[in-house]
C-alpha cells in the first residue's frame, strides 16, 4: 500500500534557489520534448532519455539539477500522451512559469561495501529531509510521527501559489492489519448538512467554529479583489491572501474528519453508515453540496480504511433505505420528515419524541448489523 506524507518545507535561500533552477530545467526538457514530439512524431520516454544525454551536453545549465527530476519530468509527458491517446485529456500543453510549480525525483537506493545508500531519506527526530542535491532541509509537520515505516519511492517538491515550500514523500508501507474482533459494540452514524456526523448514541460531530470565520473572511476578501483593479499590486495581495485563507479552510476540514473518524472507530468494533446518493450528488451543481459530497465520501473511505487496520467491522446500507422516514422505537413510517426542516417529530404510533439525525442513525445501525449477520 502507498501513502502519501506532505510536509511543509523550510528550504534556505541557496536552496530555493537551486528548487527554483530545478523547476525551470524539468519544464525546460517537458517543453523541449514536447515540441520534437510535436514537430517530429511522438517517441517513447526511453528514446527520449537517451537524448537526454546529448542535452546534458548542448545545455550545460541542466547538469547544476538533479538529473532524475529531468527523466521524471519525460516520464510526465509520457503520462500525458498517454492520458491523451486514452482520451482522457486533451493534447499535452507546454508548461508555463505561471503554472503550478513542483517537480519529482526518484529514490534510489544501492549499497557500497555493504553500506547502505539512499539519496532521500526522512529523519523525523531532526524534522529533516534529505534531498538529492539539496541536501539537508527542514521539514515541518506530523508532530506525533516518530519514524516512517517503509520504502520511500519518490518525493514531489512544490512551490504553491501562497510561496509556501511543501514536500510529497511517496511510501511503499507494510500494512499491519489487526485481526478480527469480537465486536462488542456497535454505532450508526448519519452523515448530514447541519451536523456533520450523528451517531445513534447521540453524539453529534460538527465543523470546528473556525471554519466558519474563515469562510466569512474569504467572503469579504472575494468582495474586496473583485473591487480591486486587476494585476495591481493591491489585487496580487489580495489573491495570495484568499488562496491562503482557501489552504487554512481545506486543511482544517481534512484535520477535523481524520480526528472524527479515528474516534469512531477507537470506540466501536460495527461501524454502519450510509451510501452517499450518487444521483442526488450530479444533480446539485451547487458549491456547499459538493463539498459536502466531498466531506461524505471521505469520511466513508477513511472509516473504510480505518475499520480494516484496526479489525474492525464497516458496512455501509443502501441509499434509499428509507433511515429518517422509520420510528426506530415502533418501526411505523412517517410522512413528517420528508420536511427537511423538522428536526424532532413525535411517533403517531408510539408516541416517542424522535429526534430526527438520531433516529436515523440508529436506523442505519439496525439495518448494518442486519448486514453483519448475513456476512
Ligand atoms: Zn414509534
Amino acid at each position: 500500500m502507498y501513502k502519501a506524507y506532505k510536509f511543509r518545507l523550510y528550504p534556505n535561500d541557496k536552496q530555493k534557489e537551486l528548487i527554483h533552477k530545478t523547476f525551470g530545467c524539468t519544464r525546460f526538457i517537458y517543453n523541449y520534448f514536447l515540441n520534437e514530439c510535436k514537430e517530429n512524431e511522438y517517441q517513447k520516454a526511453y528514446d527520449m532519455c537517451n537524448k537526454l544525454k546529448e542535452l546534458l551536453i548542448e545545455y550545460p545549465f541542466l547538469k547544476e539539477v538533479d538529473s532524475c527530476s529531468l527523466r521524471n519530468s519525460i516520464f510526465n509527458l509520457e503520462d500525458s500522451y498517454k492520458n491523451f491517446f486514452e482520451k482522457r485529456s486533451n493534447y499535452p500543453k507546454f508548461k508555463s512559469k505561471f503554472n503550478k510549480q513542483s517537480y519529482r525525483t526518484t529514490c534510489i537506493r544501492s549499497s557500497y561495501k555493504g553500506n547502505g545508500y539512499s539519496n532521500i531519506e526522512i529523519d523525523l527526530k531532526n524534522r529533516k529531509i534529505k534531498l538529492p542535491k539539496l541536501g539537508l532541509v527542514d521539514i515541518r509537520g506530523y508532530r506525533n510521527l516518530y519514524n516512517i515505516n517503509g520504502k520511500i519511492i519518490n518525493v514531489t517538491v512544490e512551490k504553491e501559489t501562497t510561496n509556501k515550500y511543501y514536500v510529497s514523500v511517496i511510501v511503499e508501507e507494510v500494512e499491519v492489519i489487526n485481526k478480527k474482533k469480537n465486536p462488542t459494540s456497535i454505532v450508526g452514524i448519519d452523515l448530514g448538512i447541519k451536523d456533520l456526523v450523528v451517531t445513534s448514541n447521540g453524539e453529534k460531530y460538527t465543523n470546528p467554529k473556525e471554519i466558519k470565520k474563515h469562510e466569512k473572511r474569504l467572503k469579504r476578501l472575494q468582495k474586496k479583489l473583485s473591487r480591486q483593479i486587476r494585476e495591481s499590486n493591491n489585487y496580487y495581495k489580495t489573491k495570495l491572501r484568499i488562496s491562503r485563507l482557501h489552504s487554512k479552510i481545506k486543511n482544517s476540514r481534512r484535520h477535523n474528519l481524520i480526528e472524527i473518524v479515528n474516534r469512531i472507530v477507537k470506540e466501536h468494533d460495527i461501524i454502519i453508515s450510509e451510501k452517499l446518493k450518487v444521483k442526488e450528488m450530479s444533480s446539485n451543481h451547487n458549491l456547499a453540496k459538493q463539498i459536502l459530497d466531498a466531506s461524505f465520501n471521505k469520511i466513508c473511505n477513511l472509516l473504510k480504511w480505518k475499520a480494516k487496520l484496526e479489525g474492525k467491522y464497516y458496512y455501509q446500507v443502501d441509499a434509499y433505505y428509507p433511515s429518517s422516514k422509520i420510528c426506530s422505537h415502533c418501526g411505523n413510517k412517517t410522512k413528517k420528515t420528508s420536511n427537511l426542516s423538522i428536526r424532532k417529530w413525535e411517533c403517531i404510533n408510539c408516541g416517542y419524541e424522535n429526534d430526527r439525525d438520531i433516529n436515523a442513525s440508529i436506523n442505519i445501525m439496525f439495518e448494518g448489523l442486519k448486514i453483519h449477520y448475513q456476512n
